[in-house]
């Protein structure tokens, strides 16, 4: 489980600005459901001694029946409700407002570890700026730019030194034989349809273990002799018969579930097209490092003319999922499911793979030879071996000298030979650089 971090605080105190710092911004993952605050954020942050997520609460659009007042609360305690610690962020530069008040009364009340961060404080004295804010009562208050990205690297460790009971851990499978997949994808995609279907008239062991990670739930499936553990979200647990009330889709729970899962099955809605919000949880995969298998639901009944306009969108919208398998499914009718489950398998495979340094070394030859590195500032780097670094996503670690001048389209070139040359599909791949001696 990766610990939460809530970003709170009144409109254009800068929360947009550090959530983009913290998560770079690609990932983010914009909760445009009936019933969330469509400016809610969510991402995946990173740069720190460890990955967590964060929420940003968003400007809020007060309506005339609310109030800006009534409208902050409201939003400041669903991020209560989500959050392993609270970053309270006030603006230097307008100084206290009476809102800042409102937010600190509600915040008293949550339970949660707080930090008060002062924002826009480039340029400015410490002691000067913190004096001011002590009135709030919310401790001391750390100065930042989220602009300058100054002070926001320790603010984080601070945060996540509150929540030091969560520490990140690679999910890892019960054994190297059984994938542990999470099957994610917007509300009414088909989801617990596709569980349903996959647990079918096999055996089926569904076990429930409270208290062990939150709220999440295992279901063991035994299919053409091959174990999965499917870890559930609140789209596939409403189906089951043991809890009968529909619970809210939440981003967080699907995003615990992709961090705990080896492989993830994204599941679209071919009716739909590919909306925003299904780019950006395939993005969220993506940065997490998982296996990835495309579903596109919802296959059967469809016109030819249909299927041509979603095989458009697929390749307009998700061409940067280009290393994972698409499979075009009727979970209904139980149409493509052993394909699918099929590239499930491959791609934990490769997820898996251990990449030996002679074999690496002698592709990362091969590449270099073909193509070398170009020159930066003059200097061409050079490329010596490569090892293995981490699996589920593999990475590959280069080892060379002037590697801080290797561009990015040279890495990707990079990644698709050793893509190749291994056989990774359905994986992400990183490659990682070491600079020699
Ligand atoms: P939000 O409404 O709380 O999400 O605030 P935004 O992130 O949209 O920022 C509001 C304004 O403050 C924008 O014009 C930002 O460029 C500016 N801003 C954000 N962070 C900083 C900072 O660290 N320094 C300065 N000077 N301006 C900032
Ligand atoms: P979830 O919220 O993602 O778990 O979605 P559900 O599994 O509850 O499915 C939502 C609706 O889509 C239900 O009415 C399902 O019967 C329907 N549905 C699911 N899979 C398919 C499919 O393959 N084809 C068609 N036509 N409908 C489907």
């Amino acid at each position: 489980m990766l610990p939460t971090i809530v970003l709170v605080g009144r409109p254009n105190v800068g929360k947009s600005t550090l959530f983009n710092r913290l998560t770079r911004s690609r990932d983010a993952l914009v909760a445009d459901l009936p019933g969330l605050t469509r400016d809610r954020h969510y991402g995946r942050g990173m740069g720190a001694s460890q990955p967590y997520l964060v929420i940003d609460t968003g400007g809020f659009e007060p309506t005339a029946d609310t109030g800006i007042l009534k409208e902050m609360a409201k939003q400041t305690l669903l991020a209560i409700d989500e959050a392993d610690v609270i970053i309270f962020l006030v603006d230097a530069r307008a100084g206290l407002t009476p809102q800042e008040f409102t937010i600190a009364q509600t915040l008293r009340k949550a339970q949660r570890p707080v930090l008060l961060a002062v924002n826009k404080t480039e340029g400015m004295r410490k002691a000067i700026v913190s004096a001011d804010f002590h009135e709030l009562g919310m401790g001391e208050p750390l100065s930042i730019s989220s602009a300058h990205g100054e002070g926001v690297r320790d603010l984080i460790e601070l945060a996540l030194e509150t929540v030091v009971e969560k520490i990140a851990e690679p999910a890892e499978p019960v054994d190297q034989d059984t994938p542990r997949i999470a099957i994610v994808g917007r509300p009414n995609v088909g989801k617990s349809t596709l569980v349903n279907a996959l647990l079918g008239e096999d055996r089926v062991i569904a076990f429930d273990e409270p208290g062990t990670t939150r709220d999440s739930i295992e279901i063991a499936l035994e299919k053409n002799g091959k174990h999965y553990t499917i870890i559930d979200t609140a789209g596939v647990r409403k189906r089951g018969k043991v809890f009968e009330a529909v619970e809210k889709f939440s981003v967080v729970k699907t995003m615990q579930a992709i961090e705990d899962a080896n492989v993830a099955i994204l599941v679209v809605d071919a009716k739909d097209g590919i909306t925003e919000q299904d780019a950006h949880v395939a993005a969220y995969i993506v940065d997490a490092g998982r296996a990835l298998v495309v579903a596109i639901n919802k296959w059967d009944g469809l016109q030819d003319d249909e299927r041509e306009w979603i095989k458009r969108e697929i390749d307009r919208k998700l061409q940067f999922l280009d290393f994972a398998k698409f499979h075009y499914i009727s979970a209904l009718r139980k149409k493509g499911l052993n394909e699918l489950l099929a590239s499930v398998d491959v791609a934990f495979k490769a997820a898996m793979s251990k990449l030996a340094t002679p074999q690496l070394t002698r592709v990362l030859g091969e590449a270099t030879t073909q193509h070398q590195p170009p020159i930066t500032r003059g200097i061409r780097p050079k490329l010596r071996y490569a090892h293995q670094g981490g699996s589920n996503p593999p990475i590959v670690v280069v080892h060379g000298n002037h590697v801080d001048g290797i561009k990015a389209s040279y890495t990707r070139y990079l990644e698709g030979i050793f893509r190749k040359a291994f056989q990774l599909v359905g994986t992400p791949l990183r490659v990682q650089y070491n600079q020699g001696e």
